[in-house]
Formats: C-alpha cells, sequence, structure tokens
C-alpha cells in the first residue's frame, strides 16, 4: 500500500506535514512531492496548484511515477446546500465538472463523449469515513461535489450549478482528480471542508476561513489515514 494525499494549495497541505514530522522532498514535473514513512505505510503528499489541470497532473503524477494505489484529498470548498456552514465537512459521493460543456451537440452539461456526467467515489473508503467520524463524535454530510476553473462568488451560478449537478458544494480540483483515478483504477477519497458559500462575499469569507477549514479537513484526512491503513 502506497497512500498519495493531494490538497490544491500549501494550506491544505501543511497541516498532514506537520503531522508526519519528517519527510523527503522531490522535485518533479514543476511541483513538490513529499514521502514519508507513517505508521509503517509509505505515503506521498502534494498540493498541486489550483484547478483541474494540474490537480490532474499531480494525481497521475502520484499515481504513476511515484506508484500510489489510493489517492486521499484534502481542503476546502464553496457550500451550495444551506446545511453546510463554514467549517462543515463534505465527504463527495461523486463528483462533476460543472465548466464541461458541448450542450451545443445536444449533450447534457459535464458530459463528453466516452466520459460520464459524474465520476463515483470509493464506496469502501466512504463507509470508512462514517465510521471515522463517529469516533470524532463528528457528523460529516455526504453529497455531490461539482468541480470547474472557477471561484464562484456569485449566488446565481452557485445556484444554477446547485440544480443543474445536484451538487451540495463546489471547488476546483475534485472531478479532475476523480477522473484520473477512475480511468486508473486507483480507490479515492474526496474530502472538503467549507470556507464560504459561493455567494458575492466567497472571497473575503474563503480569506478568513481557508487555513481554519484546511485544519479541520487535514485532521479528518489523518484519521482516514489511520482507519485506510488499519484496515
Ligand atoms: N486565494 C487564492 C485562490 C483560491 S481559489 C489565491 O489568490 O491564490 C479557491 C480554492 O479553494 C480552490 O482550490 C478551490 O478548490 C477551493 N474553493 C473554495 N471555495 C471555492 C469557491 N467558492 N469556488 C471555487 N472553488 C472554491
Amino acid at each position: 500500500m502506497k497512500i498519495a494525499i493531494m490538497g490544491a494549495m500549501p494550506e491544505e497541505v501543511a497541516p498532514i506535514l506537520e503531522k508526519l514530522g519528517t519527510y523527503k522532498t522531490t522535485k518533479y514535473a514543476n511541483n513538490e512531492y513529499y514521502e514519508a514513512t507513517y505508521n509503517g505505510v509509505e505515503v506521498v503528499v502534494a498540493y498541486s496548484k489550483i484547478g483541474k489541470v494540474f490537480s490532474t497532473l499531480t494525481a497521475s503524477t502520484m499515481i504513476q511515477y511515484f506508484g500510489c494505489d489510493r489517492v486521499l484529498f484534502s481542503g476546502v470548498a464553496g457550500g451550495i446546500n444551506p446545511s453546510l456552514k463554514v467549517g462543515d465537512l463534505i465527504v463527495a459521493t461523486k463528483l462533476s465538472q460543472h465548466d464541461l460543456d458541448i450542450t451545443a451537440f445536444g449533450h447534457p452539461f459535464g458530459f463528453v463523449p466516452e466520459g460520464a456526467v459524474y465520476v463515483d467515489a470509493d464506496e469502501e473508503m466512504i463507509a470508512m469515513s462514517k465510521e471515522v467520524a463517529s469516533d470524532m463524535g463528528k457528523t460529516v454530510q455526504e453529497g455531490i461535489i461539482a468541480t470547474g476553473d472557477q471561484f464562484v462568488a456569485n449566488e446565481e451560478r452557485k445556484n444554477w450549478i446547485g440544480e443543474t449537478f445536484s451538487a451540495d458544494a463546489l471547488e476546483m480540483e475534485g472531478a479532475s482528480v476523480a477522473v484520473v483515478c477512475d480511468a486508473l483504477d486507483i480507490p479515492f477519497f474526496i474530502l472538503r471542508a467549507i470556507s464560504d458559500v459561493a455567494d458575492m462575499d466567497a472571497s473575503f469569507s474563503f480569506d478568513e476561513f481557508l487555513e481554519t477549514s484546511a485544519i479541520i479537513s487535514a485532521e479528518f484526512i489523518m484519521k482516514m489515514l489511520d482507519k485506510v491503513i488499519a484496515k
């Protein structure tokens, strides 16, 4: 077993690296990868940089170059479902690309030929996350995450994404990591803590809560890591 732990931004992986203590840094494909041993298991940590392209590159690299056989993603997101408040956690059941649009040819939003509107996350790890949540005495929602190369700070756009994809939260990397893992047959788990609610105040809320929400997500991911290793 070799486990990849990804974030998009430095703030998302810093709390994870802190827990790992010592690690080896390898530069590859314009990025840094941090390799460590945690409870006897090899882990590789990296932040991809923001967006679908960079996260695709990082997920592929972790699997194909570093040989990881599972991917855990920890980060922050904008909430769509009104039940998600800043600091709340959401586990992705499935993910979709909200900015993928060839509807001019009669296809649904999020779809291209030979692709799929949604990619399902690994059911076993979702089940494990329920155990982790109950061990921690935390409530964690499950839901659909929509991904696109846009920071959404607009009620209308947010509502459209919510309605079109039945999405509960949105961010900029989850669905691309999902596509990579699905294609390479690697189980993946995407966790996000809410930093904002994708409305006109989103950028201010994001700046205020990025660090605290990233820590909330990272703490949960470390417990997930324990659970995955123990199974
Ligand atoms: N402040 C950063 C940019 C952050 S982009 C800078 O200036 O460099 C937002 C990041 O957080 C992305 O990685 C995305 O996955 C997540 N995210 C949080 N809230 C979001 C929102 N409302 N819309 C899109 N992505 C969001």
